[in-house]
């Protein structure tokens, strides 16, 4: 498993959900943690955290509406370690 925030694995994990396997920490993949400008696009790393979002002085001009809507996630603690790539995942891989 992808360990990145971990605000969702871990407590799977803590709950026995997955009792073995092996997990790959990408928190310290900086080239991962990314938010630029491409030609006429935005690209956003997975790694990137939510408070990463919220701060990113790039998507405030150009995607306004994503910083807007990350002020009502979570709490400040969450919002700091938990990641764009693992929000995305995280419906994809429990939900099915
Ligand atoms: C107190 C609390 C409040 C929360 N509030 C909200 C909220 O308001 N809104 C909301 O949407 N969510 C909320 N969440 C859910 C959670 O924080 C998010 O889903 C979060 O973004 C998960 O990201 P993570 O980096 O912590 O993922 P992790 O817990 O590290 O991983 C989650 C899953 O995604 C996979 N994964 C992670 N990164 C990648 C990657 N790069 N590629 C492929 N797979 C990957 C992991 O293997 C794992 O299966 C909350 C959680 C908590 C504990």
């Amino acid at each position: 498993m992808i360990l990145a925030g971990g605000t969702n694995l871990l407590v799977y994990i803590k709950d026995g959900a997955f009792k073995e396997g092996v997990i790959v920490d990408i928190t310290g993949l900086e080239a991962l943690k990314r938010i630029r400008r491409k030609k006429d696009r935005v690209e956003i790393d997975s790694v990137v955290t939510i408070a990463g979002l919220l701060d990113s002085e790039l998507l405030k001009k150009t995607i306004s509406f994503i910083p807007e809507m990350m002020i009502d996630f979570a709490n400040l603690l969450v919002r700091n370690t938990s990641t764009i790539g693992g929000n995305i995942a995280r419906p994809l891989i429990y939900q099915s």
